[in-house]
């Protein structure tokens, strides 16, 4: 038999280093690294197999981890998918190239846009130098004839070698260092797999000495389980688990509907902070999606509108096809019916958080705030309930964005019928503008809006709890009404030949200058006209045709 002797590539090098001093007090994640990947391999072949279940078998699929105190081993093997000779190459000696996300692009045609990521630098597999100081990979490919042998000691090189192995799969065997012997303990690896993957949907057992096998986990899908069995700390490792996102979720919602037209579990999170990619809004949005607990696809874009992409978490279905597919997704009714579903839970979620943890929701709204706006664009059918869930900033509350329309509403003084508003390019911008004189003057709250949509955001949400929205800055006869007193009427005369000057002399370019008395401290101010567009959005418009 040939061995070859490779190389790592540069950057595999400095990981490992990188990994073996920096991981050092967490040592053992490998262990979580390890199991998941055993449970991304069975999870592949179970998605293959349905188009071909020649694969499976009969088999169970299932982890197990093998403690050889002799020989000082622990061993991780799966019957999963296993991997080719190049696919070995390719995943265990190279890094940031996860073989799970080029998994997920073959699923579908358009590569770029299934190019997100299930493990997040696709890295996991080498934690085992933290512990193990050889690493011997045995690995066959469902389907294949010959197996392969892969070995390292995690310092430069790898070796590489045609092997024999009797069942589909691969198995993971950790040389663990002196020191380290410790995890070879049944109780510690029990410890561990309790801590991190007990929400895998497959059975992990410890197989002892004498052949024995243990059950390690529940074996259940972690959303399979009832809620009633599930704490917090729970919910946040599955969190963990599904997002890679390593800041707890803010708030979830667990949910299993059956009987009716439809059958489903879903389970939403809303994170603590936005993503780097959230203003792409066409980037991997979605939900998980799962056909009766096999993994099908990972952000299902049609299972959420775009103004909900900063949710995460996942769908599990018995109404779809196993192979389903993204176009099939498009236009399917079960699958609009679901989306319907879960856009009524995740405002159900949000108005939850509001109300019980203003802090909370505060965080929410400082990070997904401008996202969620868009849905008073989109989503007409659910604006009210959006319009409720929104915060402004005000004259009266400046400093952050806090005010409800409905504390709005419930604090207008007497005399005011109208939400009134500001547009401004900054916030800096609308809190001077001298169109609030007048209006500060009456103890008129007025909103200051400076965020980019906001301006769609008034051209479609006209009114709120049956108040119109009105922009300070118009021309209107109801804000004159409102805002201007008695005393205009006697000046009126006095600044005739001023104001036909300037009429004069801004001709073609204004439409009329009228006095006013919406002005306390500035001399003048431009107001749109009643009908024209605004002049932030004339300007916004004047920009993008640029
Ligand atoms: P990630 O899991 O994020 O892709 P890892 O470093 O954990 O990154 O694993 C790298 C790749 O190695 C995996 O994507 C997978 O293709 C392959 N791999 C690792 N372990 C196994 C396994 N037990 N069975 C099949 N393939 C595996
Ligand atoms: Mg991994």
């Amino acid at each position: 038999m040939t061995t070859e002797t490779r190389e790592f590539q540069a950057e595999t090098r400095q990981l490992l280093q990188l990994m073996i001093h920096s991981l050092y007090s967490n040592k053992e994640i490998f262990l979580r690294e390890l199991v998941s990947n055993a449970s991304d391999a069975c999870d592949k072949l179970r998605f293959l197999a349905i188009a071909d279940p020649a694969l499976l078998g009969g088999d169970e699929l299932a982890v197990e981890l093998v403690p050889d105190e002799a020989a000082g081993t622990l061993t991780i093997r799966d019957n999963g998918i296993g991997m080719t000779r190049e696919e070995v190459i390719e995943n265990l000696g190279t890094i940031a190239r996860s073989g799970t996300r080029k998994f997920l692009e073959s699923l579908s045609g358009d590569q770029k846009k299934d190019s997100q990521l299930i493990g997040q630098f696709g890295v996991g597999f080498y934690s085992s130098f933290i512990v193990a100081d050889k690493v011997t990979v045995l690995t066959r490919r469902a389907g294949a004839g010959e197996a392969v042998r892969w070995e390292s000691n995690g310092e430069g090189e790898f070796t590489l070698e045609p092997s024999f192995k009797q069942d589909r799969g691969t198995e993971v065997i950790l040389h663990l260092r002196e020191e380290e012997r410790d995890f070879l303990q049944p109780w510690r690896l029990q410890a561990i797999v309790r801590k991190y993957s007990d929400h895998i949907g497959l059975p992990i057992r410890l197989r002892n000495e004498k052949g024995e096998a243990e059950a390690l986990n529940q074996a259940r899908a972690f959303w399979t389980r009832p809620k009633s069995e599930l704490k917090d700390e729970d919910y946040q490792h599955f969190y963990e688990h599904l997002s890679h996102d390593h800041q707890p979720a803010l708030a979830w919602a667990h949910n299993r509907v059956e009987g009716g037209s439809l059958e489903y579990t879903s389970l939403l999170y809303i994170p603590s902070h936005a993503p780097f990619d959230l203003w792409d809004r066409e980037q991997g949005r979605g939900v998980q999606l799962y056909v009766k607990r096999v993994f099908i696809m990972d952000k299902a874009a049609e299972l959420l509108p775009p103004w909900l992409r900063f949710v995460r978490g996942l769908v599990d279905t018995a109404d779809l096809p196993l192979n389903v597919s993204r176009e099939l997704l498009q236009g399917n009714r079960t699958v609009d019916k679901i989306r319907a579903a879960l856009v009524k839970r995740a405002l159900d979620m949000l108005e939850d958080l509001a109300e019980k943890r203003p802090e909370d929701y505060a965080k929410f709204w400082q990070a997904f705030g401008v996202v969620l706006k868009e849905g008073l664009v989109d989503d007409h059918a659910n604006q009210e309930r959006i319009a409720r869930l929104c915060r402004f900033h005000s004259t009266l509350e400046a400093s952050e964005q806090k005010v409800s329309l409905a504390d709005y509403v419930a604090r207008m003084p007497e005399g005011q019928d109208k939400i009134y508003y500001l547009s401004a390019e900054s916030l800096a911008a609308a809190r001077g503008s001298p169109h609030l004189e007048g209006f500060r003057k009456r103890g008129f709250e007025v909103l200051l809006l400076s965020d980019r949509i906001d301006e769609w955001v008034v051209a479609h949400l006209t009114q709120f709890q049956e108040r119109k929205l009105e922009s300070v800055a118009r021309a209107s006869k109801d804000i004159e009404s409102k805002i201007e007193t008695a005393d205009k009427a006697r000046h009126e005369n006095e600044y005739a030949g001023t104001l036909k000057r300037l009429g004069e002399a801004l001709q073609g370019r204004i439409e009329a200058a009228r006095l006013s008395v919406r002005l306390t401290e500035s001399p003048v101010c431009l107001v749109a006209g009643e009908q024209a567009l605004s002049r932030r959005l004339e300007e916004i418009l004047r920009k993008a045709g640029e």
